[in-house]
């Protein structure tokens, strides 16, 4: 997609941003939404984290309205039912030791909290990148992605593939295999994630695509693959250095 200079610059002073929009989001801004829960008056309640950037900020290739409601009422929807599914039947609030055994926990748990635990993780994994510079990874993912997938292209094409070949709602990963501690891409339904005893790949999750039609409807509609062929341009590679070194 072409995005020249003029768009940036008209695009950054509509944000009443200066300079490059990346530059201005810190890593303790990204620290923060690591939070996927906090103690309220003395209740563990969990909350939908803040964004380290605006809505319009993933433009053009996500919009707006889309993160709008995505974030504002999807995410804050899980986060809701979650904190009343805790409350009628307390468990386990590690939402990561949760996952470990979700197989025993309620459907309402299994879903809502994988639903707040995917979001949180993947506005993490978003970057603003208004000039459309080209983005690819560097360090050790970047090492680790060629070393398994021969190049970033490769890696690129079949992770792409696998999220478009996905089958209804669900979500396509980057893992670390538990298995033979290499990478793997997988994909999982509904909410389910690679930390889940449910999934048949587990794994540390590196990178996370949200493929629920939720996700790009708006802008999209039908065309799964455009939302994906755009997406790679706000892909947060740094942060998916930090999981993978984790
Ligand atoms: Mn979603």
């Amino acid at each position: 997609m072409a995005f020249n200079r003029r768009d940036f610059i008209k695009k950054s002073s509509l944000l009443g941003l200066t300079g490059l929009a990346s530059s201005l989001i810190g890593k303790e801004q990204l620290h923060k939404l690591e939070e996927v829960s906090a103690e309220m008056g003395g209740e563990a309640t969990f909350v939908l984290p803040a964004l380290t950037y605006p809505y319009n900020a993933l433009e053009p290739f996500i919009d707006a309205k889309t993160m709008e409601i995505h974030h504002g009422k999807h995410h804050q929807t899980y986060v809701d039912k979650l904190n009343s599914a805790i409350s009628a039947n307390p468990i386990e609030k590690d939402l990561i030791n949760l996952f470990k055994n979700v197989s025993k926990a309620d459907v309402a748990i299994r879903n809502n909290g994988g639903g707040h635990y995917n979001h949180s993780l993947f506005w993490q994994l978003l970057q603003p990148n208004m000039n459309a510079s080209p983005n690819f990874p560097s360090g050790k993912i970047n090492e680790a992605i060629v070393a398994q997938f021969g190049s970033f292209d490769n890696f690129k094409k079949e992770f792409s593939e696998k999220a478009l070949k996905h089958f209804g709602s669900g979500w396509c990963w980057l893992i670390v295999s538990i298995d033979d501690n290499k990478l793997h891409i997988t994909s999982t339904p509904n909410q389910d994630n690679p930390l889940m005893d449910v999934v048949s790949e587990r794994g540390k999750i590196v990178l996370a695509l949200d493929v629920w039609e939720h996700a790009y409807y708006l802008k999209y509609q039908n065309k799964r693959a455009e939302y994906i062929t755009n997406w790679w341009n706000v892909v947060n590679w740094k942060k998916a250095n930090e999981l993978f070194e984790k």
